[in-house]
């Protein structure tokens, strides 16, 4: 089998992410692969009637906001695991879309999610997981999160 050069680790700071880290870097350094991180803050302005944005309430943390704390804890969650020179990344969006997307534009060859995440372990497979796994052209891990 051809080994995997470019591993993308979908981050969501949720309680089981060691479990998706550890498991990543352990495939990544058996095929020499090349790592990166990746948090996507998922913030949906607030509809109003006929769906219409509505102007952001006082008590809304900007996207900026957010952006800059998300790359904070991106790169304290890199140090932790001696990850402070590898790639890391926070775009906003909807996490499933936005993991598939960039992982076709960096040319990543496996992402690696967890089975699940914030979301709970409601479903078999979390609604991120199970998005990225249906719309991913590239090889996809789901870690068994355990609980
Ligand atoms: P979920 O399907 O939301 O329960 O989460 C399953 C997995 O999807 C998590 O273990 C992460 O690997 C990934 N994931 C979920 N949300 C995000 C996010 N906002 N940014 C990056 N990865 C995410």
């Amino acid at each position: 089998m051809k080994a995997y050069q470019n591993v993308l680790i979908a981050i969501d700071f949720s309680e089981s992410a060691d479990q998706v880290i550890e498991r990543a870097l352990d495939i990544a350094k058996q095929n020499n692969a090349k790592v990166s991180l990746l948090h996507v803050v998922d913030h949906l302005p607030p509809l109003g009637f006929g769906e219409e944005p509505l102007i952001a309430p006082d008590w809304m943390i900007p996207e900026q906001q957010l952006m800059d704390e998300a790359k904070k804890s991106l790169n304290n969650f890199a140090s932790k695991y001696s990850l402070q020179s590898s790639e890391q990344q926070v775009a906003l969006g909807t996490p499933n879309v936005e993991v598939v997307r960039i992982a076709e534009e960096k040319s990543i060859d496996l992402i690696v999610v967890g089975s699940h995440g914030r979301h709970g372990v409601r479903l078999l497979l979390g609604s991120t997981a199970n998005g990225i796994l249906h719309h991913a052209k590239c090889d996809v891990l789901a870690v068994r999160i355990k609980e």
